[in-house]
């Protein structure tokens, strides 16, 4: 059997806290428990919020805790390209449309169809797409390009639902709910998702299968926040033909006040930590994790 391959995928657009600790901790023991790899990867498609200087302290920060990780890191600004391939692919299928609308049109037009009856969210909470990008004319799209004007790429989750059909993943950690073990997927409660941004040839969601594939990651740990994003993945891993790994999503750390931790609060940031005298097993022991054997 080859060794199980585990990944920490920081974006980098602010300082590591506990919460990131945490993650990088538990992936680089159970990588060393089960005698894995440990990869990195920069997620830093964001360019308005990505910094080099973030980048930098992240290796810093890790290298601190103990981390050792294999010296190729991938970095996702690296490989647009690629991420375009993919785009296109999906859109030779007849699976994505260009929507034009702007921020403030959307919110718009959530709140239109919010004093109707309750617009649904998705399980981040934010509103399905209410727009108009599907049912578009050829020529008015045509129109539209012509023009400038910006669009994202979305995916026409009804299109891909009816080729892919049910789907479920392996969880060897926990939902917000308790679910574990083989885990329904539900892509269509996210509705049409952003599949390339207007301001990048890609998203989070298509760039975490991709690169998760081409590094062949067997098994993912990351926080449960990302639990039900899980559901896109699957969809998008069937539909671009990759591998699917196993998922572990792990307990979020809380603030004070039970409030998830925030990149920009000093209070659990690592460098503050470490600027106060905090030892790197000290940091073992107040994300819960058992000291270094
Ligand atoms: N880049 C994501 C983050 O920093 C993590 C993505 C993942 O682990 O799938 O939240």
């Amino acid at each position: 059997m080859p060794p199980p391959v585990f990944r920490f995928a920081p974006s980098p657009n602010g300082y590591l806290h506990l919460g990131h600790a945490y993650s990088a901790l538990l992936n680089a023991d159970l990588a060393r428990a089960g005698g894995g790899r440990l990869l990195l990867r920069i997620e830093d498609i964001d360019t308005t919020r990505c910094r080099p200087d973030y980048e930098a302290a992240i290796y810093q920060d890790l290298a601190w805790l103990g981390i050792a990780w294999e010296p190729e890191v991938r970095r996702q600004s690296d490989h647009l390209d690629l991420y375009r391939d993919a785009v296109a692919q999906l859109t030779a299928r007849g699976l994505v449309y260009p929507a034009f609308e702007s921020r403030a049109e959307i919110a718009r037009l959530v709140a239109a169809r919010d004093a109707v009856a309750p617009w649904r969210r998705d399980p981040d909470g934010a509103p399905l797409y209410p727009g108009s990008g599907k049912t578009l004319s050829a020529a008015e799209r045509a129109k539209l390009i012509a023009s400038g004007t910006p669009y994202a790429l979305r995916l026409d989750m009804d299109a891909a639902r009816a080729l892919v059909g049910e789907l479920s993943w392996s969880e060897r950690g926990e939902g917000p709910a308790g679910e574990t073990g083989t885990v329904a997927a539900r892509p269509d409660a996210w509705g049409d998702v952003v599949i390339a941004r207007k301001e990048t040839p890609t998203s989070y969601h298509l760039s975490v299968v991709i690169d998760d594939a081409l590094q062949g990651v067997t098994e993912v740990v990351r926080g449960a926040d990302l639990f039900w994003a899980t559901s896109v993945h699957r969809l998008l891993q069937v539909l671009l033909d990759l591998p699917t790994p196993v998922y572990r999503h792990h307990r979020l750390l809380r603030d004070a006040e039970g409030r998830k931790l925030s990149k920009s609060s000093a209070a659990t940031g690592l460098r503050e930590l470490r600027a106060a005298g905090v030892s790197p097993q000290q940091i073992r022991s107040m994300v819960g994790l058992a000291p270094a054997g």
